[in-house]
């Protein structure tokens, strides 16, 4: 299974000077950008793919023009060698965009990092960062189910992904010519709940040995599958996916590069919690 990046679809269209920036590794003029002086609490976000990058707590103010942060959220940026042959570069971690510059040993803080961004490669929302996962158990009902009662788990959607048709209907999957998965989004919040973390508990809820369906539910639409949106999300997937086949188990869960999500409809939200009932085809099971 080859590592891809996530898909074209999924990366919002730039401004010419965003451009510049993240995909030509420009650099804004210092004093420019409207997020260098901002204190508002807050997250972080790439402005290309919307994945979470830094919380404010690790802002500060370096009085060099440009956004200064000394930690970054984990796995959500990739330092390597800028083709200056000196610096550091660091894109993001999800869409390779460029962000900036990493600059050790200044002591500015006890971290002493400086990560120096262009302030127009991010963008900033107030509230705790929400890192998205993708994940394909069966039924929705029951994967959601059990994903929003997870701690650090802020909030949970049922839906389709991995096919090619657009704006499918539940019917449409249900007929197995979309290519879609019933699948759900969960957003959280990586400070409190790793990618790692997150992924063991999919693993758990659900039987990664069951082929072409999930409990009762035959169909193509009911495989198990997730789907990471970098490379350290890709690595994590395999490295449990190989626990667990150590362990004995024949996972046939597939590893696919993020696609567009569709919420289903409103109907299939909350399902369990509006009907006041328990899954049928999901349960708890300890596997690592
Ligand atoms: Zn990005």
């Amino acid at each position: 299974m080859e590592y891809q990046p996530i898909e074209k679809q999924l990366l919002r269209s730039l401004t010419k000077a965003e451009a510049h920036v993240l995909l030509h590794q420009g650099t804004e003029p210092p004093f420019s950008g409207e997020l260098n002086n901002n204190t508002t609490e807050g997250s972080y976000y790439c402005r290309q793919c919307g994945s979470p990058l830094f919380y404010s707590d690790s802002k500060f103010d370096s009085g060099s023009g440009w956004p200064s942060f000394d930690d970054p959220l984990p796995n959500s940026v990739v330092e390597r060698p800028d083709n200056d042959g000196v610096r550091l570069e660091v894109v993001c971690s999800t869409c390779s965009g460029h962000l900036g510059h990493l600059f050790r040993g200044e002591r500015f803080t006890p971290k002493n990092k400086r990560y120096c961004l262009n302030s127009i490669a991010l963008e900033f929302r107030e509230g705790a960062p929400q890192a998205e996962a993708i994940y394909a158990g069966g039924c929705f009902w029951g994967v959601e189910y059990y994903f929003s009662k997870l701690k650090g788990v802020l909030s949970v959607t049922s839906g389709y992904t991995g096919g090619e048709m657009e704006n499918p209907t539940y019917q449409d999957v249900l007929s197995q010519t979309t290519g879609h998965y019933e699948a759900v989004r969960v957003f959280y919040d990586p400070r409190i709940i790793a990618y790692e973390e997150l992924t063991k508990y999919f693993f758990e809820i659900h039987d990664p040995t069951q082929a072409n369906g999930q409990g009762p539910d035959i169909g193509p639409q009911y495989r198990s599958a997730l789907f990471y949106r970098n490379e350290s999300e890709w690595e994590t997937a395999l490295y449990l996916i190989e626990l667990l086949k150590k362990r004995g188990l024949k996972v046939v869960t597939e590893v696919k590069s993020a696609k567009r999500f569709w919420p289903a409809e409103d109907y299939h939200q909350n399902y369990y919690a509006i009907k006041g009932s328990l899954p049928y085809c999901h349960s708890w099971q300890k596997r690592f």
